[in-house]
């Protein structure tokens, strides 16, 4: 994956400020944060996004997560905290090497607004047919 840049910067082709590192994952500081130590988790493995990796690496990603927001949480004394994970150019992925952002939240923060949509309805009947679509 040359031409990833993910993966150059877990060979250490690319410099990265980096926060954690273990066996599987890189923790990096994101270039252009969203707000003060925004973190992004890249497996060192190369997979495009939640599609192509695999669950044992889910799960593994998630406890790194909670572990990273509880420690971040404390050292930056931030008031909140997002986990966000985007797949696909549609949903605002822009790096296809999966990563998850870590994203402190402060009360008197710029991006108060960094994670809202407008908010839909559904018609009569929709709900149903969607449950039926999905329930799995
Ligand atoms: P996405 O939009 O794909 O979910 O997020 C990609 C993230 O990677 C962006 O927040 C962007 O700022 C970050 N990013 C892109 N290139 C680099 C880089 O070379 N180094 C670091 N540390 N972050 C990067
Ligand atoms: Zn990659």
């Amino acid at each position: 994956m040359e031409n990833c840049i993910f993966c150059r910067i877990i060979a250490g082709e690319i410099p990265s400020a980096t926060i954690y590192e273990d066996e599987d994952f890189k923790v990096i500081l994101d270039i252009s944060p969203a707000a003060k130590g925004h973190a992004l988790i890249l497996p060192k493995q190369h997979y495009a996004n939640l599609y192509e990796l695999p669950e044992e690496l889910c799960g593994k990603v998630m406890k790194l997560a909670k572990r990273l927001a509880a420690h971040m949480t404390e050292k930056l004394s931030c008031d909140g905290f997002n986990l966000v994970q985007n797949n696909g150019e549609v949903a605002g992925q822009t790096v296809f090497h999966f990563h998850l952002h870590l994203i402190p939240r402060y009360k008197d923060g710029d991006n108060r607004d960094l994670l809202t949509w407008n908010q839909l309805s559904y018609q009569d009947g929709e709900t149903d047919q969607l449950v039926g679509l999905l329930r799995l």
